[in-house]
C-alpha cells in the first residue's frame, strides 16, 4: 500500500502537530481545528475497502440494525421536512437504506449511492430503491437534479470533501437542500478524543470543526440555514456503562463459550504488532490494511464461534416481548442522543445536523455585496 502526505484542505498548510494515533495512522491538527489523517492511503485503495465487507463495522451488522435505522430516520425526516416537504432525494452512503425507505412515506423519491455491494444489493432488491455503486459523479443517475442531497456520518470518509460538495451543488435544483450530520471532532481537545476512545482510523479521514463546516459550505456555494446541536456526552457515558454491564452479565451467566473465545481473541489483539507499539509502527512498515483485515476476520471468527451470535439474532429467533424490549432500548438510546442531548450544555463531543441551502450565482453576488 502506498501512502501520501496531505495538507489541511482549507488552509493548504501542513501541520506538524500530531493529536491522534490509531491503527498505525496519525491524525494531524491544523490551527483551524481540522484533524486529518496524514500520511494516508491513495484514493483507489480507500475505495477498495468500501467494496469489501470489512468496511467500518461490517455490512451484515448494519442490515440487522433495522430498528435503530428506521427510528433514527424518523427523527431526521422530521427536521428535513421543515425545509423541504418532498421531491427527489439522494443519500450518499445510505448503508442499509432505511432512511431512504422511510423518506418515501412523506413523499420523497429516494436514490442512493452505496459503494458496499452487500448493502447496495439489499437496498435494490429488498427495499426496491434505485442505487448506484460507484462514487457520485456527473453521470450518476443520468445527471438528474435533486431537491435534497443528504449524508449522515459520511463526510469524514470523503477523500476530497470540497470537490464532493461542489458536485452536490452542481446536482441540486435551485433552492435545493444539502442536509447532513457529522460530529464536532475538529473542536475537541486531545483529552476529549481520548474519552471517545476510537476515531475509526483510517476510515475517518477528516474530523471537522464548526468553523471548517462553515468554510466548506461557503466555498462550495451553500448557505447554512440551520444547525441542530446535540451533546452526546451522556450518550457516550451510557454506552460505556451498557457495555460494561453486558460484559459483567455474560461473565455472571457463565456463557463459557463466549467467555473463552472472547478471551482468546482479546489475547490475539493484545499481542498484535499494531496494538503493542502503535507509536513506532508506520502504515508503510506493516501494510496496515492487511493488519486491519486480520483484526476484522478475528472479530468475525470470534462471532461465528459464539453459540448465541448477536444480540439481535438471539432476539429475532425469540419471542415478541424480547423484540418489544429491544425496541424500547433503542428508543431510550435515541432519546438520550437527540432529545436529552438537545438540552445538555454543549461542551465536549456533539453530533450536529446541518441544513444548508444551495446558493445561486445571484445569491452569492448579493452576499458579496453585503460584505
Ligand atoms: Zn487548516
Amino acid at each position: 500500500m502506498t501512502v501520501e502526505e496531505t495538507k489541511c484542505i482549507f488552509c493548504r498548510r501542513e501541520s506538524g502537530r500530531v493529536d491522534w494515533e490509531e491503527n498505525g495512522f496519525t491524525g494531524k491538527r491544523c490551527d483551524c481545528g481540522l484533524l486529518y489523517v496524514s500520511p494516508r492511503p491513495e484514493m483507489k485503495e480507500i475505495l477498495s475497502w468500501y467494496n469489501s465487507d470489512e468496511a467500518n463495522g461490517g455490512a451484515r451488522s448494519r442490515i440487522r440494525s433495522e430498528i435503530w435505522g428506521r427510528l433514527n430516520a424518523l427523527h431526521r425526516l422530521r427536521i428535513l421536512r421543515r425545509y423541504k416537504r418532498q421531491g427527489d432525494l439522494l443519500e450518499i452512503g445510505p448503508g442499509s437504506g432505511y432512511f431512504l425507505d422511510e423518506s418515501r412515506r412523506p413523499g420523497f423519491n429516494p436514490f442512493g449511492i452505496e459503494l458496499n455491494l452487500r448493502q447496495s444489493s439489499f437496498i435494490k432488491e429488498k427495499l426496491k430503491i434505485q442505487v448506484e455503486t460507484s462514487p457520485f459523479r456527473d453521470s450518476s443517475f443520468n445527471g438528474i437534479l435533486f431537491d435534497v442531497i443528504c449524508h449522515f456520518d459520511v463526510i469524514s470518509h470523503f477523500f476530497d470533501p470540497i470537490s464532493e460538495c461542489k458536485q452536490f451543488h452542481k446536482r441540486l435544483k435551485e433552492g435545493g437542500i444539502l442536509f447532513f450530520e457529522t460530529g464536532n471532532g475538529g473542536d475537541l481537545s486531545k483529552k476529549w478524543l481520548k474519552f471517545i476512545g476510537r476515531l475509526q482510523y483510517p476510515h475517518h479521514l477528516f474530523l471537522f470543526s464548526s468553523r471548517n463546516i462553515e468554510q466548506l459550505c461557503q466555498e462550495t456555494g451553500f448557505k447554512i440555514v440551520r444547525v441542530y446541536r446535540y451533546s452526546i456526552l451522556f450518550h457516550l457515558v451510557a454506552m460505556k456503562c451498557f457495555k460494561y454491564f453486558k460484559y459483567i452479565f455474560l461473565k455472571k451467566t457463565g456463557k463459557a463459550e463466549v467467555k473463552k473465545t472472547t478471551r482468546g481473541f482479546r489475547g490475539e489483539v493484545k499481542n498484535d504488532k499494531l496494538v503493542k507499539s502503535p507509536k513506532n509502527v508506520t502504515p508503510v512498515e506493516t501494510g496496515v490494511q492487511n493488519q486491519l483485515k486480520s483484526l476484522d476476520s478475528g472479530f468475525r471468527r470470534n462471532d461465528e464461534k459464539r453459540t448465541k451470535r448477536t444480540f439481535y439474532e438471539t432476539i429475532k429467533n425469540d419471542s415478541m416481548w424480547k423484540i418489544f424490549l429491544l425496541r424500547i432500548a433503542i428508543r431510550v438510546n435515541l432519546l438520550i442522543r437527540y432529545k436529552i442531548g438537545k438540552w445538555l450544555p454543549k461542551i465536549g463531543p456533539q453530533t450536529v445536523i446541518y441544513v444548508a441551502k444551495k446558493q445561486s450565482v445571484v445569491d452569492v453576488e448579493q452576499n458579496n455585496k453585503n460584505g
